[in-house]
């Protein structure tokens, strides 16, 4: 029988992704700060816990999915945290998108303590987390590639090795200032749809034609143009308008400090900062569209 897995971070997305290890058959040795999160996991066979130092001397594969780059440094080295309890030869894979410049630092701490850290964040939405094909972008010891792929393949279906620690957290980066650039695209192009009288009209014709991309045909941000997508469901669950402006922030670190020109990724930043200020922060992203509603009579 396999050996347990450890999870931590039980969200939006950590929530699908555990499922589908326990549907595999892995037990899963589970944690979050959130009594809520928990909550909704308890009828899943998953073993919580109190504390990641308590998965970690249970488990020795953790997974974790937290918001940002403050929570993990928590949840790998604080108080109660996984390097307190790590067995040696432990596989430590960090799924959440945080600052390349911070795994490299809990790579090198892991490693202190005999264990191996990997980050792997992921792309896709909850939607492919749920249907367990989720890209996960893997940077870390390519001799512990195989090792980390044999559990990421139950929760996605494109596993890619990237390079050095740091480097799946780079192409995330990447991948997410797009998205950002797109969402925002797709919604002030439905919207000017909307302005000549086409709701599905313009969906439909963008969807077979040059403009289309994921926000429009996968995660369209105009309610009642999809089933199943947070824009049909007040902007509830999904991906949250703060998370996406954190990603939009390490966008822009990098950008500056590599000297490179990101135009647009910067106007997405601000504009996504701006919807943080102004109540959005807790919705998902796609919100931008009911944002440019807001604004647009004024
Ligand atoms: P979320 O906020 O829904 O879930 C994060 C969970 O981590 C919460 O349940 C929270 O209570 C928990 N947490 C925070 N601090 C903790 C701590 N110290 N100890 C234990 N648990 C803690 O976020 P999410 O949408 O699931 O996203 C997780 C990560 O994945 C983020 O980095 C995000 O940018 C990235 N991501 C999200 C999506 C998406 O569509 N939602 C897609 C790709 C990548």
């Amino acid at each position: 029988s396999k050996t347990p897995v450890g999870f931590i971070g039980l969200g939006n997305m950590g929530n699908p992704m555990a499922k589908n290890l326990l549907k595999h058959g892995y037990p899963v040795i589970a944690y979050d700060v959130f009594p809520n999160a928990c909550k909704e996991f308890q009828d899943s066979g998953a073993q919580l816990m109190e504390s990641p130092a308590d998965v970690a001397e249970r488990a020795d594969r953790i997974i974790t999915m937290l918001p940002s780059s403050p929570n993990a440094v928590e949840v790998y080295t604080g108080q109660s945290g996984i390097l307190k309890k790590v067995k040696k030869g432990s596989l430590l894979i960090d799924s959440s998108t945080i600052d390349p410049a911070m795994s490299k630092e809990l790579a090198k701490a892991a490693e202190k303590m005999g264990a191996v850290f990997m980050d792997a964040p992921v792309s896709g939405g909850v939607g492919a987390a749920r249907a367990g094909n989720l890209t996960f972008m893997v940077g870390g010891v390519e001799q512990e590639f195989a090792a980390a792929k044999e559990l990421l393949t139950c929760m996605g279906s494109n596993v890619v090795y990237c390079g050095e620690v740091g480097t799946g957290q780079a192409a995330k980066i990447c991948n997410n200032m797009l998205l950002a650039i797109t969402m925002i695209g797709t919604a002030e192009a439905m919207n000017l749809g909307i302005r000549f009288g086409l709701t599905q009209a313009v969906a439909k014709i963008l969807n077979m034609s040059s403009g289309r991309c994921w926000s429009s045909d996968t995660y369209n941000p105009v309610p009642g143009v999809m089933e199943g997508v947070p824009s049909a469901n007040n902007y509830q669950g999904g991906f949250g308008t703060t998370l996406m402006t954190k990603d939009l922030g390490l966008a822009q670190y990098s950008a500056t400090d590599t000297k490179t020109p990101i135009p647009l990724g910067s106007l997405s930043h601000q504009i996504y900062r701006i919807m943080c200020a102004k109540g959005y922060a807790q919705k998902d992203f796609s919100s931008v569209f009911q944002f440019l509603r807001e604004e647009e009579n004024l």
